[in-house]
C-alpha cells in the first residue's frame, strides 16, 4: 500500500513538475497567440486577454525599454508628445499586452484616420460618444485610428466608453488623444478671420475654436498623415466606416474636402438678402427641386395617380425627360473627408482662409451665419465648386427638424429629402437617432 502511495506521489511529482514547465498552458503562451493577432501598438479587445489581465498583476506607466514603443503620453500636435496618460498596460514578465494603449501616429500603422471631437463632457455627450463609438466599433473591418479631440474634463470618459466597445465587438483600433487648446492654440489666425461672420454670439476664444478646427487640421496633424475623416460624435454608423474611406477614390484632383449637403433650409434664411438681390440664385435652394421630388414620388406610388392631381402630372411629365437642375443647400459639416495632402499644398485654400479674404467672401453674400466650419464650407463650395467632393447624403442623414416649425414648414420637405440606405445618421440638434 505504501509502496503505491510513494508511485503516486513521485507520477504527481513529475507531472507537476512537466506542467510547470510547459509551454502549452503558460499564460504567456496564451498571451502570445492573441498577441500575434494583433498589431504592435493598437488597442486590442479580446476577452480572453482581458480577463487575463485582470488576474494578473497590471503593471502600469512602466514600458519605457519595450522595443515597439508603447507610448503614455499625449499626441502633440506636432507629432511630439506631451502630458501624462495612465492607460497602457503592461503585464509581467514583460509581456505587453495591447489591451489599451495609446500610439502617436505613424503612418505605417494604417490609414483609416478618423477625428472626434469630445469637449466640456456632460450625460448628454457621454451618451452620443457611447453611441458613436458603439456603432463605428460594431460594423467596422478595418483597424481605425481614431484621433480625440479632448479635455482633462473629458478624457477618462472617452476612454473609458471606447474600451467598453471594444471589449464588447472583439475590435481592435489605434488611438490618440490632443488637447482641444493645444489644438486651437494651432488655428487662432483662422478663429479670429471667421468668428465675426460664423459664430452668433462670440464667446470665450476656445469654446469658439472648437466649431473651427477642421479647417486647420492639417496643421495639427502629424504632417505625414494624408487623409483624414472628421466626424461629429452624435452620428450612428449603419455601415462600416471603410466605405467612407472609399469615396475618397472618387475625388478629383482639385477635391480638397468631402461634405455632404445640409438638408434644413438653415441657409435659405442666412441669404434671404443676398436671394433677394438676385431672385435666379441657386445659392440656398433645396438640391432637388419640388418637381424632382413629385416626379419621383409619382413613380414610386403604387396607386394609380400616386394622388396627384391631372395639372401635376402635367406639369411633371414637362420636366420628365427635362434635366434636372440643382440647387445649391449649403454643407454640412457632421463629416468631412479632408485631403490633408491636396490641403497643404493648395494655395488657393491658404489664401481663402485669410481674414481678408474671408471679410471679402461673406460681404459678397451678405452672410452673418452662426454655424462655425460649416458657414465658411458652404461659401467656398458656392465659391470654388471643384474644392468640395459633394459626398451623397446617406452618409450624414441630418435628422434636425428645427426649421420646419420656424417659418419653412412649406419647403421643410425639399431640403429634408434624402434618397437611398442609410449609412450614416446624424442626430444634430440633439435629435434622436432611429433604433
Ligand atoms: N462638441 C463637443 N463638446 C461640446 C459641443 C460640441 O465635443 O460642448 C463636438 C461634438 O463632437 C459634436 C460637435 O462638436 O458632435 C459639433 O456639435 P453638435 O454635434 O452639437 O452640433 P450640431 O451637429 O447639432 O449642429
Ligand atoms: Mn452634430
Amino acid at each position: 500500500m505504501n509502496k503505491i502511495l510513494l508511485l503516486l506521489i513521485i507520477i504527481s511529482g513529475f507531472l507537476v513538475i512537466f506542467y510547470a514547465n510547459s509551454e502549452i498552458f503558460s499564460r504567456k503562451t496564451l498571451i502570445n497567440v492573441f498577441h500575434k493577432e494583433f498589431a504592435i501598438g493598437a488597442i486590442v479587445a479580446n476577452k480572453t486577454i482581458s480577463n487575463l489581465i485582470d488576474n494578473e498583476n497590471v503593471i502600469q506607466n512602466h514600458e519605457e525599454k519595450h522595443n515597439e514603443g508603447v507610448f503614455k503620453r499625449y499626441q502633440k500636435s506636432n507629432g511630439n508628445e506631451i502630458g501624462a496618460i495612465n492607460g497602457s498596460y503592461r503585464v509581467r514578465r514583460n509581456h505587453t499586452i495591447g489591451h489599451a494603449r495609446k500610439v502617436p501616429y505613424n503612418s505605417r500603422n494604417n490609414d483609416y484616420n478618423i477625428f472626434v471631437i469630445y469637449t466640456k463632457e456632460n450625460y448628454q455627450l457621454q451618451k452620443k460618444f457611447e453611441l458613436f463609438s458603439k456603432s463605428l466599433l460594431k460594423y467596422t473591418t478595418v483597424k481605425v485610428h481614431l484621433h480625440i479631440i479632448t479635455d482633462s474634463k473629458s478624457e477618462t470618459t472617452a476612454e473609458e466608453l471606447l474600451k467598453e466597445q471594444i471589449r464588447r465587438y472583439h475590435k481592435s483600433i489605434y488611438y490618440t488623444l490632443y488637447y482641444v487648446h493645444d489644438c486651437a492654440e494651432k488655428i487662432t489666425d483662422i478663429v479670429h478671420a471667421m468668428m465675426p461672420f460664423f459664430s452668433s454670439n462670440p464667446g470665450s476664444y476656445y469654446s469658439d475654436a472648437l466649431f473651427y478646427l477642421s479647417l486647420g487640421l492639417h496643421r495639427i496633424v502629424d504632417p505625414k498623415m494624408s487623409r483624414g475623416i472628421l466626424i461629429d460624435c452624435d452620428v450612428v454608423f449603419r455601415t462600416d466606416v471603410r466605405f467612407l474611406f472609399e469615396e475618397f477614390s472618387k475625388f478629383s484632383s482639385d477635391n480638397l474636402f468631402g461634405l455632404a449637403p445640409e438638408l434644413t433650409p438653415v441657409y435659405r434664411h442666412i441669404l434671404y438678402r443676398f436671394r433677394a438681390n438676385y431672385p435666379q440664385t441657386n445659392f440656398g435652394s433645396p438640391y432637388y427641386s419640388s418637381a424632382y421630388l413629385l416626379h419621383n414620388n409619382l413613380i414610386n406610388s403604387n396607386s394609380v395617380n400616386g394622388g396627384f392631381n391631372r395639372e401635376s402630372i402635367r406639369m411633371l411629365s414637362k420636366h420628365k425627360h427635362k434635366h434636372i437642375k440643382h440647387g445649391y443647400p449649403g454643407l454640412n459639416s457632421g463629416v468631412v473627408l479632408m485631403n490633408f495632402d491636396g490641403i497643404r499644398s493648395s494655395k488657393l485654400y491658404a489664401e481663402a482662409l485669410k481674414e481678408t479674404y474671408v471679410t471679402k467672401l461673406a460681404n459678397k453674400y451678405l452672410f452673418k451665419g452662426h454655424l462655425g466650419d460649416q458657414d465658411f464650407y458652404t461659401l467656398l463650395g458656392y465659391e470654388f465648386p471643384s474644392l468640395i467632393y459633394r459626398l451623397d447624403c446617406v452618409w450624414n442623414r441630418q435628422l434636425c427638424t428645427w426649421w420646419k416649425d420656424h417659418g419653412y414648414s412649406n419647403v421643410f420637405d425639399t431640403y429634408f429629402h434624402c434618397e437611398g440606405k442609410i449609412k450614416i445618421y446624424h442626430g444634430n440638434c440633439n435629435t434622436r437617432v432611429p433604433e
